[in-house]
């Protein structure tokens, strides 16, 4: 995939609606699910169900029937403004992150350092996926008052039914609480309209590759509006996500692993699974392919490249999280939590390995993106926005 060649010419105004939405991202299956159009929506026209064989919006409204919207026919283009799979999302982030596009050599996306990080707190520590780096962070973000809150996934109801479900996190209870990782979606950007009905102004975003590029793509567009109490992207490395539909079908069905009994779950070259009777099981995971989410396929950004700091368990040490600090704020937040003690960090360096596989999973995403999506990377066109919505 080259870098985009920026096609210069007349200015457009951009039009662009549900209608152009749906053609060109949900039924071509470009769609992650992230939810941005979602939140965005003004007119609360836009439907999601965040559950099995689900994970896309819909339109809710009939007068134009499910392709178009009537808010749209009259100048309504939130959704598209916000939807990070819309034309040329990914130089559009990148310019308003780092004022320049990726080169081409930068398959990972821009950062400026990688680190191994991990919790000092042990019980941080050891609630976390791999370093606890996240929680680490969202736990010292709200100390500090950089945030009040954090849009992450919880699991619904008892652990036993590890069924993803975006929340909001205000405290120590409820950071670790969501700790770790879930291998089906979790759509946090969904939380936002409670962090907002509670009051809270200042929020972190926890999310896969796909969410973290929202708010930059909303600031690029005009409609920062929305993702302006989005004040800090954490995000999590991410090659795919699997339909809920994968425990009763795969680990169940065949493997003799109910959800109810699964303490653990890990994808690191296999897909690792860690049950109550303290046993261990591993499934390959060609085997698991069928259940990858539609979106997933297509999704070209293993390294969550719009983050402030994105996050990976790749690595030869597993309780180490692999972490790319991409903005000053990043920076500035790592360096932070370095000298207060509340995280002990080693160079990336010491694990090259980590870093090239990482390189190498960010190369083989990037094929992903098909050549019959509109613009990007073939084009970005030049393009006026409507003052914000
Ligand atoms: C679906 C998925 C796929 C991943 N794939 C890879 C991969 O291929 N390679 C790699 O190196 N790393 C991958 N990761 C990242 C890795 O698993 C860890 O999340 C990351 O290293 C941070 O670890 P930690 O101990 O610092 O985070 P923790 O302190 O454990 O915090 C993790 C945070 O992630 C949030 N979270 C958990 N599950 C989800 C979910 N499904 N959707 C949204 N938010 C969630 C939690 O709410 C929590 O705030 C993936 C993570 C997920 C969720
Ligand atoms: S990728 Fe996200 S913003 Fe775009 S259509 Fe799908 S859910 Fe909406
Ligand atoms: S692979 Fe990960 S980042 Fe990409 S669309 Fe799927 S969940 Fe989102």
């Amino acid at each position: 995939m080259a870098l985009t060649d920026v096609v210069t010419g007349e200015k457009e105004r951009w039009t662009n609606q549900w209608l152009e939405l749906k053609a060109e991202v949900i039924d071509t299956g470009l769609c992650t699910g992230c939810a941005g159009c979602v939140v965005a929506c003004p007119h609360d026209v836009i439907g999601y169900e965040h559950a099995s064989g689900a994970y896309k919006p819909f339109h809710l409204e009939e007068e134009l029937g499910p392709d178009n919207c009537i808010h749209g026919e009259k100048g309504c283009t939130s959704c598209t403004r916000a939807c990070p799979r819309f034309r040329s999302w990914e130089p559009e982030a990148d310019e308003h992150l780092f004022a320049r596009y990726r080169k081409d050599d930068e398959l990972s996306g821009i950062y400026q350092d990688i680190l191994l990080t991990k919790a000092s707190d042990e019980t941080v520590h050891k609630m976390g996926q791999d370093g606890g780096l996240v929680s680490a962070m969202l736990l010292w973000l709200l100390e500090e008052g950089y945030i009040d809150g954090a849009l992450v996934s919880f699991l619904d109801g008892d652990k036993g039914d590890w069924k993803a479900k975006p929340g909001v996190a205000t405290n120590k209870d409820e950071v670790l609480a969501a700790a770790g990782s879930r291998y089906t979606y979790s759509a946090n950007t969904l939380a936002i309209d409670e962090a907002v009905e509670r009051g809270l102004a200042n929020l972190a975003l926890v999310g896969m590759s796909c969410m973290t590029s929202i708010p930059a793509v909303m600031w690029h567009r005009k409609i920062g509006k929305i993702s302006k109490p989005i004040k800090f992207v954490l995000g999590l490395l991410c090659s795919k996500t699997f339909d809920d539909a994968i425990f009763e079908e795969l680990f169940e069905a065949k493997y003799r692993l109910p959800k109810s009994e699964i303490v653990k779950m890990n994808i690191k070259g296999v897909f690792q699974i860690w049950m109550r009777d303290g046993s261990y099981h591993e499934v390959n995971l060609k085997e698991c392919h069928a259940w990858t989410r539609e979106g997933c396929t297509h999704c070209p950004d293993f390294a969550a490249e719009h983050a402030d700091v994105s996050t990976g368990g790749i690595g030869k040490e597993n309780d180490w999280t692999l972490t790319i600090v991409r903005t000053e704020l990043g920076r500035e937040v790592i360096s932070r939590m370095i000298t207060a003690g509340v995280i002990e960090a080693r160079p990336g360096d010491e694990d090259p390995g980590a870093i090239a596989l990482m390189h190498k999973l960010a190369e083989k995403s990037r094929k992903r993106w098909p050549e019959f999506a509109v613009d990007f990377p073939k084009a970005k066109r030049e393009v006026t926005f409507a003052s914000e919505a």
